[in-house]
């Protein structure tokens, strides 16, 4: 059965592009005849729309709402093996799992998205130098294509469509459900270590010291130190634990502060920020802290606060992720610090991790082995994209490349430059699928 959705607004996360017209069909059952044929213009699958960019939006065509498609199928615990339809998500997962020994495979920094959003997106956590991506701990997934088939995917069945549709950004059909593996841990706490570093030789330092013994690392970047700070931060790095006795504070969920007004769009500027980083960098007293916390603040602080993305005010913001390979990545990552401070445009969150050597398995996945730099910058018109455009060139004259799946922005000239297989991967995409994110990298007309 089709619905049409209502009383929703299917914007991105973060905002910006904002879509004028697209219509919405809500998906409710996987065993229904999916007419997706006989829908005007083109598709797009939508999970919870935490995509910062474009590609979860369709522009004068239809999104189809995939979260009523939110039951378990089956949980097989001997084997770690979970099957769902592909508008579960992973809030929903964790509660699922936790209370019995297990944990998601790796996690993005939100609970908040859906399992069809985190395959299409194939995305990454801050276990990515052990565990690698979401997309690597599928087994297989149901695709429906457009002209009614459904097609069993697997690394052994259907292969290059189950390696396209890995981080394929939806367009390769509708994931009705999927099957992935889930990870035994010690426990649902994290025995967490906090490190102040005083510039970015010291981050690698530290990070090369961590990833042997620590499952997830990352840190906290002050993108407006310059100088001899240039690239100072907080580093965080913890493991699974189960400590004795229980700590009182609950693994559950915390509950959510909304925030509660759009803030007017001035209020973030190079001295709010400026001042914001500071005390947050010097927050922290001691070179080092340990401290035993429940997994959620850990893993989702920013799920807190219901709506963050308003602290942005109407704008909205930008998300610009990028990798370098190692090789490169203190000469690309001091020159892209330089030019953001320089430049006097302010990113308000930038988080650095290095990525491991797990291969992805998707065509067009963004994760690879180097070091990743994901910058928010409130949207302040061609300021902001002239900046972004000159951080592109930095990254491709370093052999890096720019995350597809939060982006908004980037020109198909330089999209294609990143992804030169984005040809091939072409060959997979159904040709009733299409988004404002592929129209825009490919400058292809809408249908
Ligand atoms: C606070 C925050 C922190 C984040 N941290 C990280 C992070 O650490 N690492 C990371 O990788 N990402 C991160 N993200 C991005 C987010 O994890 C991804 O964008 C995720 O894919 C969003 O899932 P969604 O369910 O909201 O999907 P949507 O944003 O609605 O859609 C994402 C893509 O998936 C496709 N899609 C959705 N459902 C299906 C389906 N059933 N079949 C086929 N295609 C489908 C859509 O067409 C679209 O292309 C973060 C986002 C936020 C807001």
């Amino acid at each position: 059965m089709i619905i049409n959705g209502h009383g929703r607004t299917y914007q991105s996360w973060g905002r910006y592009p904002k879509v004028k017209r697209q219509n919405v069909v809500r998906i409710h059952w996987r065993g229904d005849s999916l007419d997706l044929a006989h829908i005007n213009g083109s598709v797009l699958p939508r999970g919870l729309g935490r995509s910062y960019g474009d590609s979860c939006l369709n522009e004068d065509g239809t999104l189809l709402d995939t979260t009523p498609l939110n039951r378990f199928i089956a949980f097989d615990e001997s084997a770690g093996l979970l099957r769902c339809e592909a508008g579960v998500t992973l809030a929903e997962i964790l509660r699922l799992i936790v209370p019995r020994g297990w944990f998601l495979p790796t996690t993005p920094g939100t609970k908040f998205v859906t399992v069809g959003g985190a395959i299409a997106n194939d995305v990454h956590g801050k276990n990515h130098h052990r565990a690698g991506t979401f997309g690597r701990h599928v087994t297989r997934f149901e695709l429906l294509r457009s002209n009614g088939e459904r097609l069993i995917c697997s690394p052994d069945e259907n292969a290059d469509l189950f390696r396209a549709t890995i981080g394929g950004l939806g367009l390769t059909g509708l994931i009705l459900w999927a099957e992935f593996r889930v990870q035994r841990v010690a426990g649902p706490f994290i025995a967490k270590e906090q490190i102040r570093f005083s510039c970015i030789d010291e981050f690698f330092e530290i990070s090369a010291d961590s990833d042997e013994r620590y499952e997830h690392t990352m840190a906290w970047v002050d993108c407006l130190a310059t100088g001899r700070n240039l690239g100072r931060g907080l580093f965080m790095r913890g493991n699974y634990t189960r400590p004795k006795p229980i700590p009182r504070q609950t693994t559950e969920p915390r509950s959510l502060f909304t925030m509660p007004i759009q803030l007017p769009a001035f209020v973030l500027n190079l001295m709010t920020v400026r001042a914001f980083n500071s005390l947050y960098y010097h927050s922290q007293l001691p070179k080092r802290t340990f401290r035993t916390v429940p997994y959620d603040p850990f893993f989702y602080p920013l799920d807190a606060i219901h709506e963050w993305h308003r602290l942005y005010g109407a704008p909205g913001f930008l998300q610009y992720q990028f990798v370098v390979p190692y090789a490169q990545d203190r000469t690309a990552i001091k020159a892209i610090l330089t030019e953001i401070s320089r430049s006097g445009v302010v990113s308000f969150l930038a988080v650095l991790k290095v990525f491991g050597d797990v291969p992805s398995p998707g065509m067009l996945s963004f994760p690879r082995p180097g070091v990743t730099l994901a910058l928010d910058f409130p949207f302040r018109g061609q300021r902001t994209l002239a900046l972004l455009d000159r951080l592109d060139q930095i990254v491709q004259a370093h052999g890096g490349v720019v995350n597809p799946a939060k982006d908004a922005r980037m020109s198909a000239a330089s999209f294609q430059a990143f992804y030169p297989q984005w040809r091939e991967f072409a060959q997979y995409i159904d040709p009733k699928f299409s988004s404002s994110f592929w129209r825009r990298v490919t400058q292809a007309s809408h249908e």
